[in-house]
């Protein structure tokens, strides 16, 4: 990606598109999907400040397989309309699905690394879903963690807690782990 004043150039997404397409058709092959079934392969710009430029020769082929995200819906009603034939069965579009699931590798979006910092660099304890402080304490006997900043009392703080741990560190936590990571010391607690 290069940027150039306020102009930004893409490695060019047509062939990043075509790719994606053949690599499509391979892993069809591959699980002895029916390879007849058509593979449309588009971009959508999703920002609504793009600005698409392109030399004449291209111009036919950017704006069929160019779309913007306002057009995308009417642009696979469009689709549907010129592909309503079935060429597969019930039976084959489920296990195209299965397949399909089974081999989804979801995107890995690290915050850590967007903002340079390490797991180590960042402050533990709970944190109050009202005010967003690391202030929860709570009683021995009480149900409840109390918020020492705003007051709030809540009972399950600390799940919601420790849903953001994957994304911080790894998918797998300890019992002495999670205590660190929330700032708890009673193993019971946790
Ligand atoms: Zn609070």
């Amino acid at each position: 990606m290069r940027v150039d004043t306020n102009i930004v150039m893409f490695p060019n997404p047509l062939e990043q598109c075509l790719r994606r397409k053949r690599l499509l058709k391979t892993f069809l092959q591959h699980y002895n999907l029916p390879e007849h079934l058509p593979v449309f392969s588009r971009i959508i710009f999703t920002s609504h400040v793009t600005i698409l430029s392109v030399s004449e020769s291209y111009k036919e082929m950017v704006l069929e397989r160019v779309w913007r995200r306002e057009a995308v819906v009417s642009k696979i009603e469009s689709l549907n309309r010129q592909h309503s034939q079935c060429l597969i069965t019930v039976k084959e579009m489920y296990r195209f699905a299965r397949i399909v699931a089974n081999h989804h590798l979801p995107a890995w979006f690290s915050p850590l690394k967007s903002f340079g910092l390490e797991f180590g660099n960042l402050r533990s304890g709970m944190y109050c879903e009202r005010c967003f402080g690391s202030t929860l304490h709570k009683e021995k006997w009480h149900a409840y963690w109390t918020c020492y900043h705003c007051g709030e009392k809540t009972r399950k703080n600390y799940v919601i807690s420790l849903q953001d741990y994957p994304m911080l560190n790894k998918v797998t936590i300890t019992n002495a782990e999670a205590r660190t990571f929330l700032e708890v010391d009673d193993r019971y607690y946790v």
